[in-house]
């Protein structure tokens, strides 16, 4: 297909398809909507940017990205700083405050330990995370990373290494998820939850 706009607007064309869940096409429809709704959303959506481009940083405790350093989630004193929740990535982490699934505190790794993509211990943020399991507030570690297997392995590895602090290491139950039917599992699923099952 050949360019139906100017060089400006491919060029935003080509820039928002590089955004994750946006093919060429809805891209296009993306681009088009910018232009349509200026005042309404291009315009906020620039100085939102903008704002996010000068002030974003990673949050020196625990990974996390926010505007302020330490973030919103380590000052918050509503927080209960006996827990620790070990994530992969910023994504798992905002997932679960989604969910609001924790009270906790959070450590983002950055990855998981990959040996086939050269990823080893040195990439991720392990030391520091050892460190803080040794402080003496903390008394529990959740491994909430994901169920493959660069997720488990990463999982043992840092168990492993926290042998020493005076913590309760846990992991996420594998199992049905909620609203799921059996028949639809896959065999791993299904075995890992009849192992984990726990008193009606
Ligand atoms: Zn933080």
């Amino acid at each position: 297909m050949g360019a139906v706009a100017g060089p400006e607007i491919e060029r935003l064309v080509q820039l928002l398809a590089r955004l994750p869940g946006l093919g060429p096409r809805s891209a296009r429809r993306a681009a088009l909507h910018l232009i349509k709704k200026r005042e309404a959303l291009m315009m906020p959506l620039t100085s939102a940017l903008q704002v996010a481009l000068d002030k974003v940083q990673v949050c020196k405790t625990c990974g996390n990205i926010d505007t302020q350093n330490p973030c919103t989630v380590c000052t918050d004193p509503k927080r209960d700083p006996a827990i620790i929740v070990v994530v992969a990535d910023v994504a798992d982490l905002w997932a679960l405050e989604r969910a609001n699934a924790t009270q906790g505190r959070y450590h983002v790794l950055g990855a998981t330990l990959s040996p086939l993509d050269g990823v080893g211990p040195q990439d991720l943020t392990i030391d520091a995370l050892v460190a803080r399991a040794h402080a003496a507030e903390v008394h529990e570690i959740i491994l909430a990373l994901n169920a493959t297997v660069d997720g488990q392995t990463t999982a043992h590895y840092i168990t492993d290494l926290l042998q020493d602090a005076n913590v309760k290491v846990t992991r996420l139950a594998h199992g049905v998820p909620v609203g799921g039917e059996l028949d639809y599992l896959d065999e791993g699923t299904l075995s890992a939850a009849m192992r984990q099952r726990t008193l009606f």
